[in-house]
């Protein structure tokens, strides 16, 4: 392997400025554990890594009047064993905790993990049903991607060359806020997801559904949500029989790859099972 230079900026203009200095020659190394495979398995070669990894203060995890805010340094680790995650939302802290193991999690970064944009990722799908959003700093500034237009395809995001995710932000739940996060793994436990189903829901005080947001992940080279399926709930309470026709709406309209856990019409399957399964947890009130 050629030798590689491994720069420490200290602050995100400095990264910035490296990134436009070095251009094609640097690659961005947060929690390096998607980099160092990339290098190792010689499918990137850059002659620079620019780390983000000693920059004080980007880890936080904090609530603002708008919702959770979490520095795109945070571990993984970190926000699944947050107490201010955990009452957030305890599917969202659950998601984390179902990401790969804890050595992985101990390294990995919620800005790593976003735009690594592998299609086989947990964190994805719930924050896009969460209807997060990323903020991204450039040469020019700063500037806010809603997640549905943040993943453009395989390992493919709307960050530009020169810009690097810095925070991800979810809105506050309403009070009768519920949400559920479903990974299915094919191969093992700890493995990536064959298709993972995050669910958010809110209901009025009869019970039924105000607004329901359904994004499905690792089935598709991007999260999913058909809005057709989501707005048959409104209006209603989540029995089975509302249920059923959601579930179809999703299995018929999407169109899930074939890869190693599984084949397209498996995925169907799947699809099928683990959002019926997610539905009927935000209406029992599980978790
Ligand atoms: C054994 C194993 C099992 C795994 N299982 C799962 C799983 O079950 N579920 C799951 O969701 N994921 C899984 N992963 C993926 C893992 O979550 C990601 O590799 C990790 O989150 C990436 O974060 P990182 O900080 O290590 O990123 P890095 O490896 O440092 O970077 C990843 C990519 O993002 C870029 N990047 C990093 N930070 C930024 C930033 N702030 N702005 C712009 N670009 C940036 C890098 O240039 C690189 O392209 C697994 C990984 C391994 C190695």
């Amino acid at each position: 392997m050629n030798s590689i230079k491994f720069l420490e900026p200290t602050d995100f203009s400095e990264a910035i400025s490296l990134l436009d200095q070095y251009a094609d020659d640097a690659k961005i190394i947060a929690g390096g554990t998607s980099v160092v495979l990339m290098l190792q398995q010689k499918l990137i070669a850059p002659s620079v890594l620019i780390s983000l990894g000693s920059m004080a203060g980007h880890d936080y995890i904090r609530m603002e009047d708008d919702g959770l805010h979490i520095g795109a340094l945070a571990k993984i680790r970190e926000i699944e064993r947050s107490e201010i995650v955990q009452q957030f939302s305890p599917a969202l802290a659950h998601t984390f905790h179902v990401v790969a193991n804890v050595r992985v999690r101990n390294q990995a970064t919620i800005g790593g993990n976003l735009s690594a944009a592998d299609y086989a990722a947990d964190p994805p799908a719930m924050l896009t049903a969460l209807d997060a959003r990323v903020q991204v700093q450039g040469p020019q500034g700063t500037r806010e991607i809603s997640l549905n237009e943040f993943f453009l395809g395989f390992y493919t995001t709307a960050l530009e060359p020169n810009e690097i995710l810095t925070e991800v932000i979810i809105p506050s739940l309403p009070a009768s806020g519920r949400a559920a996060y479903h990974k299915y793994t094919s191969i093992s436990a700890e493995g990536r997801p064959c298709v993972a189903v995050g669910v958010v829901a809110d209901f009025d005080a009869d019970g039924k559904c105000r607004n329901l947001r359904i994004a499905v992940g690792a089935a598709t080279e991007t999260p999913q949500r058909v809005s057709d399926a989501e707005a048959m709930a409104h209006g209603h309470m989540l029995t089975d029989e509302v249920i059923a026709p959601i579930v179809e709406g999703y299995a018929r309209t999407l169109d899930p790859l074939t890869d190693v856990r599984g084949s397209a019409w498996y995925r169907k399957e799947m699809i099928r099972v683990f959002i019926k399964r997610a539905l009927q947890e935000v209406r029992d009130g599980n978790r």
